[in-house]
């Protein structure tokens, strides 16, 4: 059978959680085993309404009082998570590729001493054997990789696998699992959350994302950007160089480990385009680079470009902006 990890907000599953559901159909019905999901947290046991349409068979609400009444523990997750799979005899250990996700499987794997990949793009088993197809560096390249051993756990890599229900909903029984979690899984525990106190749009959702680079040159010029980004109902973004300077936060980040954006527009003020930028602006639209050195990587890959100082090119398109508006 196959296992898919879930992870939810108060019993409604998130969306990359319902992404890796569509990748463990893809292998339920390649394999002709039932999926079933595996569900932590106090809520749990209220998202079998929430996974039946996706072909669901049987949610394992996994309850401990540690694990209900405490922060995430990411090995104690983790060793549920494998407790669970030994107890199923499961094939297949499936779960989102979000920090968590990769974190409990990890864990479940270490425990069951199983092999792992991250980010799958592409999953075939054949005989046991799994032929994958996974990204590495943030999607600039694919690894072609050969898993054996039981059970394989794999995430299923962002947006690449849509959210979609199966062509027949099912009403999945729910079933409850007490795992044994010794003291030691819980050395490692959330103690608290804290909120950006970021306003405006999220990185994610803007329709427009100024980034400012090393070429601004210190924070106050960033307000240059900020003001085209407002002119524009935009928002503001930066490159790692430029979080690690310590002019903007890492909220800001945009690449390999920072957000990954996908406006209408980027315009990129100073960035060179390291590809760990790229990574992340790669879903960009269109890019529109300012930059004072022709060759800069940005260059080549931009819809548009100009050559110039940004200190002088922003302003003059604030000028305008600000005219035609
Ligand atoms: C594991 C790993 C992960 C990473 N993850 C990320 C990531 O998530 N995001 C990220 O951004 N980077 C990431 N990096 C760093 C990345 O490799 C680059 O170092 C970084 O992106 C460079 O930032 P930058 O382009 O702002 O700076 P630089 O490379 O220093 O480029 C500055 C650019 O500004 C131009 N410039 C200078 N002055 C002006 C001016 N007055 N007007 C116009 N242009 C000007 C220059 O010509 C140059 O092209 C990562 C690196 C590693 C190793």
């Amino acid at each position: 059978m196959i296992l898919s990890f879930v992870e939810h907000e108060s019993g409604v599953p998130d969306e990359l959680s319902l992404e890796s559901l569509t990748m463990a159909r893809e292998i339920a019905t390649g394999t002709g085993e039932p999926l079933e999901a595996a569900v932590l947290g106090a809520e749990g046991g209220a998202l079998a309404d929430e996974l039946g349409p996706y072909g669901v068979e049987e949610v394992h609400h996994v309850v401990h009082d540690r694990l209900d009444g405490e922060g995430y523990a990411p090995q104690a997750w983790g060793e549920s998570i494998a407790q669970l799979a030994a107890d199923l005899d499961a094939g297949t250990v499936t779960g989102p590729s979000t920090d968590r996700g990769h974190e409990v499987l990890a864990h479940a794997g270490a425990t069951l001493d199983a092999p792992m990949a991250t980010n799958c793009t592409a999953v075939d088993v054949d005989n046991g054997a799994y032929e994958l197809e996974r990204n590495r560096w943030g999607g600039s390249l694919i690894e072609h990789a050969r898993l054996e051993g039981e059970p394989t756990l794999v995430t299923a890599a962002e947006h690449e696998y849509p959210v979609e229900e199966a062509d027949a909903a099912v009403e999945p029984a729910v079933s409850e699992f007490s795992p044994s979690l010794p003291d030691t899984a819980f050395a490692v525990q959330l103690d608290r959350v804290e909120t950006s106190d970021e306003e405006g749009i999220a990185l994610g959702e803007a329709r427009v994302v100024v980034g400012g680079g090393r070429g601004v040159g210190n924070p106050d010029d960033y307000d240059q950007l900020e003001t085209l980004a407002d002119l524009l109902d935009g928002t503001v973004g930066a490159s790692r160089a430029a979080v690690n300077e310590g002019w903007r936060p890492h909220d800001d980040q945009i690449g390999q480990t920072g957000a990954k954006i996908s406006p209408d527009i980027y315009i990129a003020c100073g960035i060179s385009g390291a590809i760990q930028h790229m990574v992340g602006c790669k879903g960009a639209e269109n890019i529109l680079a300012i930059n004072t050195d022709p060759e800069a990587a940005i260059i080549q890959k931009a819809d548009y470009a100009v050559i110039g100082d940004l200190h002088d090119v922003v302003p003059a398109l604030n000028e305008e902006l600000e005219e035609r508006s």
